[in-house]
Order: C-alpha cells, then structure tokens, then sequence
C-alpha cells in the first residue's frame, strides 16, 4: 500500500494549485497528487481557441512540467474514495493511504447526455468548445458560414463557467459582423436556464451586445437530439401551462455546451451530496463529515461559478485551514464564493464579470482599469496577456496573487 501524509486527487487547476501553495507553506510535506493524464489543459483559453484567438496547443502542457518539485506525482486514475479508512483506491487495484485529503477531480462533461451529441460532434456543423480536440471546429465553422442558422446551447446550471456558452457566440457573432455577413445569419441563444447571466448587473451590457448582433434569445430551452445528418436539433420547451414539448430546430452549425455533473466515482463515495458534489462547508471548504478532507475547484457542492477564478481564491483557504488542520486545530480562513467570468462579447472588450455567494458583485480591479459593468479592452488585454501567465507563472507555482485568505477570528482556537 502507498503511504502519503497528504493526498491530492486530480492534478488540473485546483489539484496542482494546492500542492504548490501547500509547499511554499511547509516545504517538508509529504505531497502526492493522483493525476491520469500526462496533459494539463489550461481549459478558459479553450473559448480564445474557438475564437481564432488562441491556438489550441497555447492551451496544453505537459503535466510532468508542472508537477511542483518535490511533489510525487501518481499517474493513475481513482476509482474510488474509502474515507472512513483514509483511502483511495486506484483503477489497477492499488490502495493509497492518506492523514489528509484534497479532492479536486473536476466534473463530468456529460456527451452522451443530449442524443446524437457523441457521434456528431466535430462534423455536420456540430461543435463546442467544451473540448481541447473540437474547439478549433468552432473557428472553423465561424469562418466557413456566410448565410443560414447559428444556434448556440445551454444546458442546465450548474456547468463550468457559466458565460463560456454566450462568450462562443458573440465571438462568432463579432467575426459574421467584421466580414459583413452577419444579415444573412440567423442567430439564436437557446438556454435550459430562464436568464442570460446569473447576475443581473451584468444582464444590461450583455443585451447591448444581444441587439448589436440582432440575437433571438430562448430560455428553458434543453437540447435534447442532434441529427446530424439531416442538421436537425431537438430541443424540449415548457410551455406556459408547464407542458413539455418537443421542438425541432434546423441549423447550418450549431455550438453545444454539454450537460455537466458529478464524476460517477464521486457521486458513488460517501464524500457526495445527494446532488453528487463532494460536500463541504462553503466557507472553509473542510467537509462536512470527514474533517481531514478538504476539496475545491469544479467537483464541490459550494454554489460559487464553477471557474479557475474560483480556484485561485479556494487554494490559499484550502493550504491554510488543511495545514491548521493538520496541526490540531479547527479550520479558520474562509472563502467568500469568489469566481469570474471574462465575457468575450467583441474581439478586443470584454464584460469582467466577478462576483461571489449571492451573486455580491466583487471586483479587483479598480474601477478606472476595469469597471466590469462596461465592456472594455483593458480586460481582453487581461484574458489575452495576463491570465494565462498568471495561472502558468503564479497560480499553478504557488503564488497566490490577490487573493490573501480572509480569516475568521470566531472560527479560531
Ligand atoms: P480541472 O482543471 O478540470 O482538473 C481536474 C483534474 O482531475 C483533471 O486533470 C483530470 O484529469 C483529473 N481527474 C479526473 N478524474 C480523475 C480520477 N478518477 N482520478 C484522478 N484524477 C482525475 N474559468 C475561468 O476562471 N475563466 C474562464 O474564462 C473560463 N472559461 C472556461 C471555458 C471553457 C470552455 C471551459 C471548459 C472552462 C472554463 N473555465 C473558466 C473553467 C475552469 O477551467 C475550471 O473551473 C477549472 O479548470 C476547474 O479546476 P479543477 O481543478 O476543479 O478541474
């Protein structure tokens, strides 16, 4: 059986965050991060990939880099937790024993999830840039299309960055405008939820953009079927009296954000919640029934937007209150939801949208750089230029930038 003093599962955004910040606290931890894939994708430039932005391979490095030194990394894949034993089992049946755990999975991008997705996605005009391998298809398809019908999807809350279904389509939109060609498209939003943003102080500069491209927006609208070769999406519609129906929409390429949920192992273990998320306290992120496990990032029942943002502000509480933890003591920084979400709606601006538990608008810029409200080119700049150096440089190095953990006194002992 493997032996480590602390025990990080996934090695993506949170996982390897963790493990870095843990280190610049206390160098001498005994750190293992379980991790399958010897790819790390940075997954927010996957918007500036479908884009023409970026190009996919600017969003991808090799895992081996950016394990921190000293960190032993575990290429293997979890099949299950046993916290009541301080376990995780791995696929080839090996146990790894831990005194504290960091569960930071991620979620399960559910294909299969609306009919027809899996087998036509990449081709007949189905995309999404939910996937390093088809985003490049998103730019593709923009580029291609001079008349016809643009769909875009969204499924059910919750899914990774909430704004990443509307950020594809106003870049396409920006990209149709730009050529000229954008009168011969008809554009449509079609959206599970029944609002264009969880946060309505950002509702007002979004619909600038909705008029400017002349979009038609439908809500409580699930994609349901794809047929691909005869370009048909199926989509089930309440209507007023509550009654589903179905409603068959033609479409010349359509950008599918896939429904999203708890990773099967994780549903399975006891760490879930009825829901699936891996439960924990929404302040301090140590879980509800096991104190020496501590999870972040996508995989937790915390209603923050699931994004990198979110990460960055969760790791330095996670590092904190697991090293308190550790050492007897009651877990005592918390985290006030803190996510972001970069609104692409224009190559060039974009609507910085920050905000934290109950939808608090918490911006960290100030206003004369960013005012998030407003679109602006200061903050392409920061998508563009800054956040992917931030994550790579900063973020996955264990330098928390801007985001010191606020600590609770009453928690304390
Ligand atoms: P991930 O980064 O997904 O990492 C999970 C890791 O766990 C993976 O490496 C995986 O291989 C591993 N894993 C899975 N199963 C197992 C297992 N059984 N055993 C061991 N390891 C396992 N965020 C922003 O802040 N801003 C944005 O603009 C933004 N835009 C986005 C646009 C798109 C299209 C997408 C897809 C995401 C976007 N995000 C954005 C969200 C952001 O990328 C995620 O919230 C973030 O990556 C979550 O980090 P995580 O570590 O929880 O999960």
């Amino acid at each position: 059986m493997l032996k480590h003093q602390i025990v990080i599962v996934g090695g993506g955004a949170a996982g390897i965050s963790t493990a870095a910040s843990l280190l610049k606290r206390q160098p001498t931890l005994d750190i293992a991060i379980i991790e399958p894939s010897e790819s790390h994708y940075y997954q927010p430039g996957w918007t500036m990939v479908g884009g023409g932005v970026f190009s996919p391979e600017q969003t991808r490095r090799k895992t081996e880099g950016l394990i921190p030194r000293g960190v032993k990394w575990i290429k293997a894949k979890v099949t299950a937790f046993q916290p009541n034993n301080n376990i995780v089992l791995l696929e080839d049946g090996q146990e790894v024993c831990y005194e504290m755990l960091v569960a930071a999975p991620g979620l399960k991008i559910n294909w299969a999830g609306s009919e027809g997705l899996t087998e036509h996605l990449g081709k007949n005009g189905v995309t999404s840039n939910y996937s390093y391998s088809y985003a490049p298809y998103t730019w593709k398809l923009v580029n291609e299309l001079k008349k016809g019908r643009a769909l875009f999807t969204q499924p059910p809350m919750p899914i990774k960055c909430a704004g990443a279904p509307q950020k594809a389509m106003y870049l396409a939109c920006d990209a149709w405008l730009k050529r000229g060609v954008l009168n011969n498209i008809d554009v449509s939003f079609h959206n599970a939820g029944p609002v264009l943003f969880g946060v309505k102080d950002y509702v007002p500069a979004l619909m600038k953009y909705v008029e400017r491209y002349g979009i038609n927006l439908n809500f409580s609208e699930k994609l349901v079927r794809i047929d691909g070769d005869n370009k048909i999406a199926t989509f089930e519609v309440s209507n007023k009296e509550g009654v589903i129906e179905k409603i068959e929409r033609p479409y010349d390429m359509i950008h599918v954000t896939p429904p999203q949920c708890a990773l099967d192992f994780v549903k399975d273990s006891e760490l879930a919640n009825e829901a699936g998320w891996i439960e924990v306290d929404q302040e301090t992120l140590q879980h509800a029934r096991f104190p020496n496990v501590f999870a972040l990032g996508d995989a937790t029942s915390t209603p923050n937007a699931k994004t990198a943002a979110a990460v960055r502000a969760q790791v330095p509480v996670v590092a904190v209150n697991l090293l308190r933890v550790l050492n007897g003591k009651k877990a005592n920084a918390v985290y006030n939801g803190y996510g972001s979400c970069p609104l692409t709606v224009e190559r060039g601006k974009i609507v910085l949208a920050e905000f934290g538990y109950g939808g608090k608008v918490l911006p960290s810029m100030p206003k004369w750089l960013i005012n998030g409200l407003q679109p602006s080119s200061a903050a392409w700049f920061l998508k563009k230029v800054m956040l992917p150096k931030i994550y790579f440089g900063a973020m996955l190095r264990g330098k928390e930038w801007l985001v010191s953990p606020t600590i609770d006194p009453s928690r304390s002992n």
